[in-house]
């Protein structure tokens, strides 16, 4: 069976990573969560004092854009996989709200954006991975063979947000979590560099009303499709 490329693009919290880890997992492919890596550069920044709440110290982070080696590593103990920062594991510090919305706004820099799209073309090298994010289907992997975009409503991403946080132990009032989803869809649809959008041969899927196994179920399928050939 061919090895090839899976790109999961779409808006915040519309469950690119159910979607993709469930995939990855199905058909033995490493899974890639670029927002991790984008979370994970801004941890950085804040951690070196490179960006606070109002600014970003453009030309500091600039020169220091060639420190930032991030790495997945499956846990030892249970399922799934934790982002590492320089060789720290920093997988629940950057799940917060704050990290989220440092995310957002240092993923605008074309500078950083060309450092992590150069370090996720190296990880696919080899093919065999499943990459979710924003721009995987139309600037990382344009060749991607199977090229999903996810969308579902405001709220319902909010609530399915909302109840992850909960799960972890993170206190959050809902209106703060949809008003995030709503902030970062503008982000992510209006900046200049790479702005979210929909590749031309990429497969909507509205999963407003969609159980995960049908979900599931239907990528699968696709999958199916591109290769058995
Ligand atoms: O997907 P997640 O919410 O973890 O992404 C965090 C932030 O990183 C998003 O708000 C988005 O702006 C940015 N991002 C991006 N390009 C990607 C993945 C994420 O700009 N490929």
């Amino acid at each position: 069976m061919k090895k090839i490329i899976v790109a999961v693009d779409g808006y915040s919290s519309c469950g690119k990573s159910t979607i993709a880890k469930s995939l990855a997992n199905y058909a033995g492919y490493t899974y890639i969560d670029t927002g991790a890596m984008y979370r994970a550069a801004a941890l950085y920044a804040i951690q070196e004092g490179l960006m606070n709440a109002e600014t970003i110290h453009e030309q500091a982070l600039r020169e220091k854009i060639g420190n930032i080696h991030i790495d997945f590593r499956r846990r030892t103990a249970g399922e799934g996989q934790d982002t590492f920062l320089n060789g720290e594991n920093v997988e629940s510090i950057i799940r917060t709200l704050e990290v989220a919305n440092a995310a957002s706004r240092i993923s605008t820099l074309a500078f950083v954006r060309e450092e992590l799209v150069r370090q996720q073309q190296e990880m696919g090298r080899d093919k065999g991975i499943v990459m979710d994010g924003r721009d995987i289907g139309t600037v990382v992997f344009p060749q991607a063979e199977l090229k999903l975009f996810l969308t579902a409503s405001p709220e319902i991403r909010a609530q399915r947000r909302f109840d992850e946080l909960q799960q972890k132990g993170v206190e959050e009032d809902f209106q703060s979590v949809l008003n995030n989803v709503i902030e970062r869809d503008y982000r992510d649809t209006h900046r200049e560099q790479s702005p979210l959008k929909q590749a031309d041969d990429a497969i909507l899927l509205d999963n407003s009303q969609l159980t995960i196994e049908q979900q599931n179920e239907l990528v699968r399928k696709l999958f199916e499709e591109k290769t058995v050939s």
